[in-house]
């Protein structure tokens, strides 16, 4: 048997809805991207969303939206992938690396009190895996601090702390809708929030600046008034091509429909999981599954003897997966380094197991085997 790490969760009924869109043969950006933005600020339970091509332009918009000054310094963990940290250098601010938690891998309240200074503007919390980072502690000292906040939702879709949505906590929430994650559209991301002021410009950032989309415009002629000047639109600030599109849309409106379930069948197979592990003194649950109202994207252990694990789950055809290497150990962030004992220690720890939706009893199974029988 073999196991793959990730998969999507897609069938029938996205194909349904993407032919909708062909037969209209609207694929660009147009009426199913605005229809899939107020469902999602529906279900989060935000005022608004503008939905972009990958969570990449999300965050690098959603920091952009405060026009901070250049080399101003932004908090991000050390223990994320490099979109979180990628998103400050497209601003021309600094990355701060902030240590994990090593309970939960999120980021260190402890450490963002030490590292930050009266050059920081910005602090980017990762919910790690999927493992709500205490948005109440960390936006009180944030505000406290007169910082924004910027969640990274990347690795959750749907999940709450303490009953309010992750992505509405802080002042703005960017969601990755990637093939790998909770839900997907292809390639894709959200920005959500509150300030629907905020967010106004954003709309027209990820549409190289226009004031007015193709959409718009399209209405208005058929819309038959006579007043518009449909040709005409105006571009005042430098904007970039990160527009969702209808067919990413229609996959989304799909997958919304289906999250809460996909979240259930995760929080199923990682119970099992937990399980497994209890009987096992060489493996550990890498962070405090809580399983209810969550939305984890993915399951990760520490394992002593990491590389011999790996070996050992590969030779029988699991996939596995590291999440991460510390950014400050990449080349590119290593000017940036400070210290982050915890993310630089644990990280040689951590291996991601197989989780998505569509993961049978019978691999999972499997899966429970080949890691009881390492050894
Ligand atoms: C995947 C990921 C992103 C980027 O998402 P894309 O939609 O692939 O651009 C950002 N942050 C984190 C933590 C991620 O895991």
């Amino acid at each position: 048997m073999k196991v793959r790490l990730f998969k999507p969760s897609v069938g029938k009924d996205e194909l349904e809805s993407i032919q909708d869109s062909f037969n209209s043969a609207w694929l660009g950006l147009g009426p199913k991207v605005t229809e899939f933005e107020r469902q999602w600020s529906g279900y989060i339970g935000s005022k608004e969303s503008v939905g972009v091509n990958s969570c990449t332009a999300a965050l690098h918009l959603a920091l952009s939206a405060y026009r901070f000054p250049e080399g101003k310094k932004v908090l991000v963990p050390a223990l994320t992938f490099a979109a979180t940290a990628m998103a400050v250098l497209y601003n021309r601010l600094i990355p701060v690396f902030v240590d994990i938690d090593e309970r939960t891998l999120g980021i260190s309240l402890e450490d963002l009190e030490r590292k930050v200074d009266k050059d920081c503007v910005a602090v980017m919390p990762v919910h790690f895996g999927g493992h709500p980072v205490p948005m109440d502690d960390l936006v009180a000292w944030a505000k406290s601090r007169n910082l924004k906040v910027i969640e990274d939702c990347a690795h959750t879709a749907g999940g709450k702390y303490k009953g309010k949505a992750l992505g509405t906590w802080g002042d703005i929430g960017c969601f990755s809708f990637e093939e790998k994650k909770c839900m997907t559209t292809g390639d894709g991301g959200m920005i959500s929030s509150d300030d629907v002021e905020l967010l106004k410009p954003l709309r027209q950032s990820r549409w190289i600046g226009i004031n007015k989309d193709t959409w718009a415009r399209y209405e208005e002629i058929v819309s038959g008034n006579p007043d518009t000047n449909s040709w005409y639109y105006e571009i005042s600030n430098i904007g970039y091509k990160y527009n969702m599109n209808d067919l990413m849309a229609s996959i989304g409106l799909v997958q919304l429909q289906k999250l809460d379930g996909m979240n259930l069948r995760r929080e199923q197979i990682i119970g099992r999981y937990l399980e497994c592990l209890e009987k096992l003194d060489y493996i550990q649950p890498a962070m405090p599954y809580h399983l209810q109202s969550s939305s984890y994207w993915a399951f990760i252990v520490r394992v002593q003897n990491r590389e011999k694990f790996i070996a050992h789950m590969q030779e029988h055809s699991v996939a596995i997966g590291v999440h991460y290497m510390p950014l400050p150990m990449q080349p590119l962030f290593l000017q940036y380094a400070s210290a982050t004992p915890n993310a630089s220690s644990i990280w040689g720890e951590l291996v991601t197991l197989p989780l998505y939706p569509d993961l049978t009893d019978k691999e999972m199974e499997y899966v429970q085997t080949i890691i009881t029988s390492y050894q």
